[in-house]
């Protein structure tokens, strides 16, 4: 037998639950598995010797903004910032001339100021350089006044803050990136994720020119992240009539489409099947018609194009499901091989039992993020009071109804590191997992959320050579512990991407 590359003296974690010690890749792909010492007769061009260490199929993020992770490379981070004179000290602390300051992770639940921010403010750390702060959850910005001048929106929004889609106002007028700064960022990116054992990720907002780019990259080989895109925005959708599956042997796919139906908790942009008990009169926002979302929902489908959807709050998946439902059959949505769709819906941070049992009638797909559970939960109950919490990161309940459920991080509003995803899944206040299904989420279940259960996902014969290695036996660790496990090294088809 011939092979590229012998990974030997492992400790492999398999679905045969077999004792396997080293395994075998050509081309990319897992061509044998074995136990002991691996046949002397193998001739391999290299061997890897893996120590006794502990290697799990590679962790699939099912949920990140590649680029905006990407583009912190060139970004002010405020999240620590907790006063107007803060923010100005950390703004004003870089050094370079720039056209345009903007700045992420502002953090208001942790501010001490008394006085809300405002444009007013803003002009205090800049009044001629245009001056763009974002909000932690990437849902609200704040700007100053030039900027708000230049969008002419002083006497719409003459506090400098925007939410949602009037956010779009503000993005339309930011400097163009050149390919060689949107090529940095993606570097960036994908560093970041291979550091944490990611070897795959499903991108929630692919726009056109970071594709561009990130293909010319994936042709050059000088990106071997695999990267599942789902489309954002009228110019992408504009340009992609139909899905592109496998290209750059399996690096890229884009089948998905991506909409939003409501906003975020944080904001008070999540839509409630009851008011917000920090804001009476609000139960939140939907940001589609019936007739408007069901057209495109109709297009999508044709176009073969998964469908994923925003939706934090409980009316918001609710509702959508409950459109879906008057339109299409149980068996034209969720049911193979004919109704094949794997409508997802991420987030479903609050969930109620009429659409939990309509998620699992539609075949629909629920994609989460433990870590948001955990960082949201200071003001949780603020918004939502005691007993709707119960409500909140329904992993089991889930999971009991077998409904597909995958992982992921939301980076960079949330870190991406799966260990500490699972660690989260773990320890949530209501619903906890074991780790056996916290894993899944972030190897099966993403694979199936991108249609690849069958290539990605565990390690077996005939399945992509992704995995990552590990110095513990994770399995013997208490989750608070899995927060302190670093990645030992990363390997995407055979390749090794990352060695500490
Ligand atoms: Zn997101």
């Amino acid at each position: 037998m011939r092979a590229d590359t012998l990974f030997y003296n492992g400790n492999f974690f398999t679905p045969s639950r077999k004792k396997i010690n080293w395994l075998t890749v050509k081309e990319g792909w897992i061509t044998a598995l074995g136990t002991g010492a691996p046949d002397r007769h193998l001739l391999v061009q290299k061997k890897v010797n893996l120590k006794n260490k502990y290697v799990l199929p590679g962790w699939i993020d099912a949920h990140v903004h590649l680029m905006l992770l990407g583009q912190r490379k060139f970004e002010v981070d405020v999240s620590s910032c907790r006063s107007l004179a803060e923010l100005k000290k950390r703004v004003l602390g870089r050094k370079t001339q720039e056209v345009w300051i903007e700045a992420y992770g502002l953090d208001l639940e942790k501010w001490k100021e008394t006085n809300p921010l405002t444009a007013q403010g803003l002009d205090r750390i800049s009044s001629r350089i245009p001056l763009l702060i974002r909000q932690k959850d990437e849902h609200a910005l704040w700007v100053n006044t030039s900027l708000l001048k230049r969008a002419h929106l002083e006497k719409r929004y003459p506090l400098g803050y925007l939410v949602d889609k009037d956010m779009e106002i503000i993005f339309k007028l930011r400097p163009k990136l050149s390919s060689q700064k949107i090529k940095g960022a993606l570097l960036y990116a994908q560093e970041a994720c291979v550091r944490e054992g990611i070897t795959s990720v499903h991108d929630m907002a692919m726009q056109s020119l970071p594709l561009k780019n990130l293909s010319e990259l994936m042709r050059a080989k000088k990106y071997d992240l695999r990267v599942y895109g789902a489309l954002y925005g009228k110019e992408a959708l504009k340009e992609f009539y139909s899905p592109k599956v496998n290209l750059f042997q399996h690096h890229l796919t884009v089948r998905a489409q991506k909409l939003f139906i409501d906003g975020a908790l944080s904001s008070r942009g999540a839509w409630l099947s009851e008011p917000y008990c920090d804001m009476p009169e609000s139960t939140g926002y939907c940001l589609w018609q019936k007739k408007e979302l069901l057209e495109r929902v109709h297009s999508a489908f044709q176009k073969h194009f998964q469908l994923i959807f925003h939706t934090l709050g409980d009316q918001a998946s609710l509702w959508l499901l409950k459109v879906l439902a008057s339109k299409y059959k149980p068996q034209e949505l969720g049911q193979r091989p004919l109704g094949d769709k794997r409508i997802r819906l991420e987030h479903v941070e609050i969930l109620n039992r009429e659409a939990l049992f309509l998620m699992k009638t539609l075949g629909v797909i629920a994609s989460m993020q433990p870590w948001h559970a955990l960082s949201d939960g200071p003001w949780l109950k603020s918004r939502l009071g005691q007993k709707r919490l119960s409500q909140v990161g329904r992993f089991k309940d889930i999971l009991k109804e077998k409904i597909p459920l995958c992982g992921g991080s939301d980076a960079p509003i949330e870190p991406h590191n799966p260990l500490w995803g699972i660690g989260a899944a773990m320890i949530q206040k209501g619903q906890r997992l074991n780790l056996q299904e916290a894993i899944h989420m972030y190897t099966l279940g993403g694979a199936y959320a991108e249609f690849s259960e069958n290539i990605k996902g565990s390690l077996e014969v005939g399945k992509l050579a992704d995995f990552v290695v590990l110095p513990k036996n994770i399995f013997r660790l208490h989750p608070k512990e899995l927060l302190e496990v670093k990645t030992q090294m990363t390997v995407i088809g055979g390749k090794i991407v990352y060695a500490q």
